[in-house]
């Protein structure tokens, strides 16, 4: 057979050669041990913590080793596309603290999907187009290499003879697929697929598989090491009829002509490694280090098992879910860190307040196997977090992010900044700062007694005291506050209250001695502290009664005392 008459037949348009490629794609001029990364998303639409996760790998070792990190879109799928998801991508990444160096990453727009073959607007760098449904002609040069080497054939094998030869190996216990003589239209002459070329009949384009299972090659993944697997033996689809490449020759081809140096992906393509590893040498290219990411996992509320967090059960998956809650960008990358870096927590407590970024990230500290998420862990880590903001950080993001999600609480927190920053600021700094913070709508819902509208009694009142006796505790009170008292000074008035009305002042006098006493001045405080904050539990009490102001307080005991 004549191969390079069957190459030039199939693709009469294609003139460029892969060494022609090599010339406009040159090697990159980058400092020594520098990293190039990608991130090669398909844009459907839903970006998830793997997405995030994968994309700080990328980040940091392209950053740390003054690299390069570029971002490309996997768009040969049209079926999983989705219009407006590339702006969308960009915008919750970037929230997350991750931008990218070059590719396409000016999509700024909602649909902005660059339709010729032109590079567009919507991208930067020399090594484009970085949608591969723009890149058609340079596959296509490298399949046309392969076909005229004898390495890649047509195969016009329709869908149902395919799902016929699925049944009878399902049947005869045999491993599925196109390979061996399963693969038909291997040899065909050319003559023959002339003849169905002309009748009409489509194909596509199958990589001819020289692999041998029961050989076997090593390849170094960047967190496994050395690994072992045996070689492929399909005859894989490289070209599909739509002119567009599989996943397996895309990532080849570009991943080589943009010189990545370090593939992070996915746990999941692991089991297709023996191909891509093929097809590299078919194109007499050096294999990229390969660094596979374990799985997010999660335990089953209903069956208590370990499982992979799933895009239909678990929302917690879709990195969106975040950015509406109003979690720190922070907050979720120091806990993935911290889930996926074996040495991250012990650099944390030793640099306490360093920039995440000046951690050395390595390869071999991150985990190998199916990592257990744990969303009351995340936010164990956001209350760390946010306990070492201050008060003018933590005003500032909530009004960033109600701007985006919440008009209401917009104005609520634009009209009261001098109040809030007291809020946030109770219990700030010192040794033991207060840790009850984690993401803005919790943070809304912590603080909402200090707003008439949002004010309700979320606790019982203490059933010590009598309705009678609740009164008489306030009436006392507001008739005795001064808000100029201090802490101790005002504290000295309810422990008068309290003896004044039978209570002790000591609870372990009333624990002692119960029949003495009605109860005692925690039970007091209490009835107090519910008429001012609706809640049994709230921060300083004297210092929340300070922000409120002597109007505020002197409304809350009123109303209590007719509720
Ligand atoms: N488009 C592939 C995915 O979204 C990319 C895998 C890779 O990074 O190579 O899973």
């Amino acid at each position: 057979m004549d191969y390079k008459k069957l190459a030039d037949f199939l693709f009469p348009d294609i003139d460029q050669t892969p060494e022609d490629l090599e010339a406009l794609y040159p090697k990159r001029q980058l400092p020594e041990g520098a990293e190039v990364t990608r991130l090669a998303p398909s844009p459907t639409g839903f970006i998830h913590l793997g997405n995030l996760y994968g994309a700080m790998v990328d980040e940091r070792l392209a950053h740390q080793s003054n690299g390069v990190c570029y971002l490309r879109i996997e768009d040969t799928d049209e079926k999983r596309e989705v219009e407006g998801a590339v702006p969308v991508l960009l915008d919750v990444l970037s929230y997350f603290g991750i931008n990218f160096d070059e590719g396409a990453c000016k999509a700024d727009k909602p649909g902005c999907r660059p339709s010729n073959v032109e590079p567009s607007a919507g991208e930067t760098g020399s090594y484009g187009p970085y949608w591969q449904s723009m890149r058609s002609r340079i596959y296509k040069a490298c399949v046309k290499k392969l076909v005229a080497e004898g390495k890649a054939y047509p195969c016009f094998m329709s869908e149902e003879e395919i799902a016929q030869i699925r049944e009878e190996q399902s049947a005869a216990k045999l491993d599925p697929g196109i390979y061996g003589k399963y693969a038909k239209h291997r040899d065909l002459s050319f003559e023959e697929i002339q003849a169905r070329i002309a009748a009409g009949e489509t194909y596509v384009i199958r990589f001819r598989s020289e692999g041998d299972a029961s050989r076997y090659f090593t390849v170094r993944d960047a967190i496994r090491g050395e690994i072992s697997m045996p070689e492929n033996i399909q005859d894989v689809v490289i070209l599909k009829k739509n002119d567009l490449p599989t996943y397996h020759f895309a990532h080849v081809v570009d991943d080589h002509f943009m010189h990545t140096s370090v593939v992070v992906r996915g746990e999941e393509w692991m089991a297709s490694l023996p191909i891509h590893v093929q097809l590299f040498a078919a194109m007499g290219w050096d294999v990229p280090l390969y660094c596979h990411n374990t799985v997010l996992m999660k335990i089953d509320e209903t069956t208590g098992q370990k499982r992979k967090l799933s895009k239909r059960k678990d929302p917690e998956l879709g990195l969106s879910y975040y950015k509406e809650l109003g979690y720190f960008p922070e907050a979720v990358r120091e806990y993935l860190l911290t889930i996926l870096c074996s040495d991250y927590e012990e650099w944390r407590i030793a640099n306490p307040l360093a920039d995440y970024n000046e951690f050395h990230f390595s390869t071999e500290k991150m985990s190998d196997s199916g990592t257990l998420f744990d969303i009351n862990k995340l936010n164990d880590v956001s209350k760390d977090v946010l306990a070492k903001k201050s008060a003018a950080e933590i005003y500032d993001f909530m009004l960033g992010w109600a701007k985006e999600f919440d008009q209401a609480k917009y104005k609520l927190l634009a009209d009261n900044k001098d109040m809030l920053l007291k809020v946030f600021d109770i219990d700030r700094g010192g040794e033991k700062p207060r840790k009850d913070l984690i993401y803005a709508q919790q943070i809304f819902a912590f603080i909402k007694y200090f707003f008439d509208d949002t004010f309700e009694y979320e606790s019982e009142w203490p059933a010590e005291v009598s309705a009678e006796d609740r009164k008489e505790i306030l009436a006392r009170y507001i008739a005795g506050y001064d808000p100029a008292d201090d802490n101790s000074a005002w504290f000295e008035k309810v422990r008068g209250i309290t003896a004044d009305l039978g209570y002790a002042v000591k609870p372990k006098d009333y624990k002692k001695n119960p029949d003495a006493y009605k109860g005692h001045v925690g039970h007091v405080s209490g009835v107090i502290r519910i008429a001012v904050t609706g809640r049994a539990n709230s921060p300083d009490l004297w210092t929340v009664q300070q922000i409120m102001g002597k109007e505020k307080v002197a409304q809350r005991i009123e109303k209590a005392m007719h509720a």
